[in-house]
């Protein structure tokens, strides 16, 4: 039942967040939130027997989840799923994990480098095999997921080794997420709003090592952050590879620790990956545009893995298009935008 609750949610995520981009002032956060809030909700712990799982779960996802065995690496289709998402438990649909805090380990199986909340999981000692390492149980019906170690990325150093068989997925309507910054976010977010195929931009914070920053910290440059835009785009309608081309030729890429007049490494730029794949095309994308003779100074873009995003106060999102008189936005956002679409007319919606 709880599962339908989600998927439904969703969904309606997904419409309002398509529908109403800026008239309600509607954001991904408040949807965010409501996805939590019903999803988060449960008190008891599913404690069944061992008839129950065998009846409930396939043989390989008993073995694992019941009985503690570990799938062989590179053998679960999750591993390499890049699909924007959430990662429930197998067993009781706890949700655990979600796509934005997964990243690729390289050691086979699928990798978070932090849970969804605090009702997820729970960690226990293993000292079977020989080895001392730290179990990964479901918070809820006590399935084992896997292990966590601490060799995982910024911002938490955790690695959570999950077992794809313990987990499920329930992806948003082909939806992906990158991060991108470039300057002002008002300015970056109109310019991405406008493309085929992107269906929502959210203004945020990302880069930087602080949790939960705000707008005055990271604006007066006191923290390690930078102002940032979160794209969700329809791959199917836009390639990774079309967003990198309207990243580049949206802002001066050669510009070290700002944009025009706004400096500070608030403003750097930084091209946010999510995989190797990811990677490489934006190393190919820079060596090209090195190699056009076109730029006389070194590309200044950032190439960061992906981290934590943090979603900005409500009324920086949509902000071009709910303030399109105030001062900044008449002088800087909108000139950069009408400047910036121009060299992408192809790509508009
Ligand atoms: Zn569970």
């Amino acid at each position: 039942m709880k599962f339908h609750i989600l998927l439904l949610n969703i969904l309606l995520f997904s419409f309002l967040a398509c529908s109403s981009p800026y008239q309600n002032n509607v954001t991904f956060e408040n949807e965010r939130i409501e996805l939590l809030e019903i999803d988060t909700s449960w008190q008891d712990k599913i404690i069944k027997p061992n008839s129950y799982w065998k009846k409930k779960l396939t043989k390989t996802q008993y073995s694992i989840l019941r009985e503690k065995d570990t799938e062989a690496p590179f053998n679960h289709v999750y591993n390499s799923n890049k699909k924007a998402g959430l990662y429930l438990c197998a067993g009781c649909d706890n949700p655990l994990f979600t796509s934005s805090t997964k990243f690729n380990s390289g050691t086979g199986w699928p990798s978070f480098w932090d849970p969804y909340f605090g009702k997820s999981v729970l960690i226990g000692a293993d000292n079977s095999l020989g080895m001392s390492r730290d179990e990964v149980v479901c918070a809820r019906c006590d399935g084992h997921l896997g292990h966590v170690f601490s060799d995982g990325p910024k911002p938490t150093g955790l690695r959570y080794c999950m077992n794809g068989e313990s987990l499920k997925f329930v992806g948003e309507n082909n939806s992906e997420r990158v991060v991108f910054a470039q300057g002002c976010f008002w300015c970056v977010e109109e310019i991405f709003e406008v493309l085929n195929g992107v269906d929502n931009v959210v203004s945020g914070y990302a880069g930087g090592t602080e949790e939960n920053p705000s707008y005055k910290q990271v604006g007066s440059g006191s923290t390690s952050h930078a102002e940032a835009i979160e794209i969700s785009y329809n791959p199917d309608k836009i390639s990774y590879e079309e967003l990198l081309k309207v990243y580049f030729n949206a802002g001066d890429i050669t510009q070290v620790n700002g944009q025009g007049n706004d400096r500070g490494t608030q403003y750097r730029s930084i091209l946010f990956y999510n995989n190797a794949e990811q990677k490489q095309q934006i190393d190919n994308y820079i060596k090209m545009l090195e190699n056009s003779g076109k730029y006389n100074k070194k590309i200044a873009v950032e190439v960061l893995p992906a981290s934590k995003f943090y979603i900005a106060e409500k009324y920086h999102q949509n902000y071009v298009k709910l303030n399109p008189n105030q001062g900044y936005v008449r002088s800087v956002s909108i000139p950069r935008y009408e400047k910036a679409i121009k060299n992408f007319p192809e790509l508009l919606k």
